[in-house]
């Protein structure tokens, strides 16, 4: 990796003027990983196996980015996941499984890759739309502690983004907080095994077999979001998270 954006390609109609410039990484060696040998300050412990990575994780993938992957790979991804009218997320059976093998297992059991991951390129399938999560995940920083923290920092407010664009869309599209509890039911560790189903038909509504179809939906309301509206979405606390991310630079 060279010079990085602060956020997922895709993510440019809404954030390329809002977080300008990028950040030089040349430390996290991914063609190369980095943690396979892991030497000086890391953000895990690793090793890392490098056939894997740091793609051991299954992320969540906002409806506005899944309306721009190809259907067949999202589809690819249903074994252990689910999708929702917010977005991609791994089965509550899936992340019981991670939650068992622990921290431990991160870059080292392949049951845990990715499902964008493409094991014949050894690189993510997905690069342009991968969520925040991925995009600001640097496993060490040519700006050491500080590279590490700004990176967090700017984890946290994509998540922010992420959630709140998604949200904001479904409600265009005539869904209401409704849907948003059904699917946070279709996804609990808390639902019973066989209420699943309903959380998930609830949710989709109309729209249970026209899924693909909703995703590319939500992406064009989504571009259709005036900067100011996208303001809004992210509130006082994280435009001041934004100020402090653009500042990185002069504090550095
Ligand atoms: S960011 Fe991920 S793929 Fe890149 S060097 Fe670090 S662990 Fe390896
Ligand atoms: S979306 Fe891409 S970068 Fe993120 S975990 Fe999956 S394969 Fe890795």
């Amino acid at each position: 990796m060279s010079s990085n954006l602060f956020f997922p390609f895709s993510y440019s109609p809404w954030l390329a003027k809002r977080l300008p410039g990028s950040l030089k990484e040349t430390s996290a060696t991914c063609q190369n990983c980095a943690m396979v040998k892991p030497t000086g300050l890391t953000r895990d412990k690793g090793p890392f196996k490098n056939h894997l990575k740091c793609c051991t994780y299954f992320p969540y993938v906002p409806n506005f980015s899944l309306g721009a992957i190809n259907e067949k790979k999202v589809n690819q991804s249903l074994d252990r996941g689910v999708l929702l009218p917010v977005g991609l997320f791994p089965t509550a059976k899936h992340q019981n499984r991670v939650d068992q093998l622990g921290k431990k297992a991160f870059g080292q059991k392949e049951e845990l890759l990715c499902p964008f991951f493409s094991q014949q390129e050894n690189q993510c399938s997905i690069w342009e739309e991968r969520p925040g999560v991925c995009a600001t995940y640097f496993c060490k920083s040519d700006h050491a502690k500080k590279g590490l923290e700004f990176w967090a920092d700017v984890e946290k407010y994509l998540n922010h983004f992420e959630w709140e664009l998604a949200r904001a869309v479904i409600f265009e599209l005539g869904m209401s907080e409704n849907e948003i509890a059904y699917c946070q039911g279709a996804v609990s560790p808390e639902t019973e095994e066989e209420e699943r189903d309903f959380f998930l038909q609830a949710a989709w509504g109309k729209w249970l077999n026209q899924k693909h179809h909703f995703f590319v939906e939500t992406r064009k309301v989504a571009l259709n979001f005036s900067s100011t509206q996208i303001e809004k979405l992210l509130g006082p606390d994280f435009l001041s998270l934004e100020k402090k991310l653009l500042n990185f630079f002069t504090l550095a």
